[in-house]
């Protein structure tokens, strides 16, 4: 039981904590956190986090590159506790749902931003 525990507890540190195994860690900044590596608001939008950049190919893209807003500890967390929230008694296939919902990701993301800047 003591193995399994360790096992699930590292699978635990590694998604929420900071991966500091990653061959990318870190990519923003010492001590983030990789809860949200694949953000849940990609493309915001928001250029006060982000930009977008010209491709190769002359397509414009959005870039999070200067965002570390969401690798912040705090605003990892908050967004977690949103996001539990609004799929709370769901189960994960009707969780996974709320990823379709832009416009409640977005307020989401206004609601922590307006709390943690
Ligand atoms: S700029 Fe930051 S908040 Fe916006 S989509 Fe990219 S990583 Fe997410």
């Amino acid at each position: 039981m003591i193995d399994l525990a360790k096992k699930h507890f590292e699978k635990i540190v590694i998604l929420c904590g900071a991966n500091r195994d990653c061959k990318y860690y870190p990519c923003h900044f010492n001590n983030q956190v990789c809860l949200w590596c694949f953000c849940p608001f990609y493309p915001c939008y928001d250029e006060r986090l982000g930009e977008f950049i010209t491709r190769k190919d002359g397509n414009k893209i959005w870039s999070c590159i200067k965002c570390s807003w969401i690798h912040r500890p705090d605003v990892a967390c908050e967004v977690l506790k949103e996001i539990l929230e609004v799929t709370r008694g769901k189960n994960t296939a009707e969780a996974l749902k709320v990823f379709e919902n832009r416009e409640l990701l977005m307020e989401i993301m206004k609601k922590v931003r307006e709390k943690l800047p």
